[in-house]
């Protein structure tokens, strides 16, 4: 079968011909319908080296992926050959507490889980191929219905992790305040969404692009900002002088984690989330009182659950553009350049 295999690090993927999987017990294979191209999948390419992360290439690329399970495994119950799933991506070791609770991402044990902090498509082989070997599947969840392959896979990692991070902030988001989401990408402009179908936060959409500002503005952001020297004052201005009670940073670069610093409000909530990097000093005037800043990874099995429910019932909707594998160089091209709106979604 045709795979998208990144070989080494410092380097762009290849389209290559592997085996098709076979499944040994409890595990699954899935025949993918779709495979989100992640900006993580960049960061990978470009950005990694050796020792960034406890496993290395060669792996297929993909780890937002969705399609049909399409053979079982010895002992595999509660499955059947041709039903529509999404898979759950952050494996771990299935044991910890973490992992009996569905966090898989904060497995307590990484030496027991198929490899430490990773996934299909972080270390193992991923969803850009025509079938993809997931190693428990507890991994799998079922589809609901009114929800597509092309449509559910955004949802696992771009959807999933903003959910994650909204979902924890949830208690600082009532009626009357404000919400920021700086970098209206894939994950973005998921964030914008599931704030608005989640709680009654104001939301202030920041980014360098306007289309993607435009974009946001049509998931119901009440403010939209292309990102200048004075938007930390604009912001201020909006919220009356407090500042934002939650600010979601998915780019994560010096000048986004230093803007969502400035715009915070007291006792409010700082989560980056995208990786580009930035450092933020800290010191005791030099930040809100008792404002939390936290990183997050992905999030948990049952918040996919969760989120998959929300797109079942349209409250929220990736926009997504699909490419084919063979084009799947050509998304991650677009999605580098900043010429992509949503998600790219690569349909094997
Ligand atoms: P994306 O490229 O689709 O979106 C990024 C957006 O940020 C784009 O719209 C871009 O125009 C905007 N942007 C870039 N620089 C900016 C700046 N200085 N100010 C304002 N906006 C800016 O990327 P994505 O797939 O949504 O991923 C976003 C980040 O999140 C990446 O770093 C990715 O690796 C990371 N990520 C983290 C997790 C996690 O679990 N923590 C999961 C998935 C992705
Ligand atoms: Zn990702």
């Amino acid at each position: 079968m045709r795979a998208l295999r990144l070989l080494n690090w410092k380097s762009e993927p290849e389209l290559t011909e592997v085996d098709e999987p076979s499944p040994g017990p409890g595990e699954v294979v899935v025949k993918v319908g779709a495979a989100g191209a992640c900006h993580s999948d960049l960061h990978l390419m470009h950005d990694f080296t050796a020792g960034a992360v406890p496993w290395n290439p060669p792996f297929t690329l993909g780890h937002e992926n969705a399609g049909w399970v399409h053979t079982l495994g010895a002992g595999v119950t509660g499955l059947e050959v041709g039903q529509p799933v999404a898979v759950y991506g952050p494996w771990g070791c299935g044991t910890c507490p973490r992992c009996r609770l569905g966090i898989d991402p904060y497995c307590e044990n990484p030496a027991g889980a198929p490899v430490p902090g990773g996934g299909g498509g972080l270390g193992l082989d991923g969803g850009m191929a025509e079938y993809e070997l997931v190693p428990d599947a507890r991994h799998l969840v079922p589809l609901p219905d009114g929800l597509d392959p092309v449509h559910a896979a955004p949802l696992t990692d771009a959807g999933l992790t903003p959910y994650h991070a909204i979902r924890r902030s949830w208690p600082k988001l009532p009626p009357g305040s404000f919400a920021v989401v700086i970098g209206v990408g894939g994950l973005g402009h998921l964030g914008v969404q599931l704030l608005k179908a989640t709680t009654a936060a104001r939301v202030i959409a920041v980014d360098t692009r306007p289309d993607t500002l435009r974009l946001a503005q049509e998931y119901g952001a009440d403010e939209v900002m292309v990102s200048s020297d004075g938007t930390a004052d604009e912001i201020r201005r909006i919220t009356g002088g407090r500042g934002a009670d939650v600010v979601l940073d998915f780019v994560g670069a010096d000048p986004t984690v230093r803007l969502g610093a400035a715009v915070a409000r007291t006792v409010g909530d700082l989560t980056i989330v995208g990786l580009g990097g930035g450092t933020l000093p800290v010191s005791f005037f030099g930040v809100p009182y008792e404002l939390s800043i936290q990183t997050t990874y992905w999030g948990s099995r049952p918040e996919l659950i969760e989120v998959l429910d929300l797109g079942a019932r349209g409250l929220v909707k990736p926009k997504i553009t699909t490419f084919d594998l063979a084009d799947a160089p050509r998304a991650y091209q677009q999605l580098s350049e900043g010429t992509l709106e949503g998600r790219a979604v690569i349909v094997p």
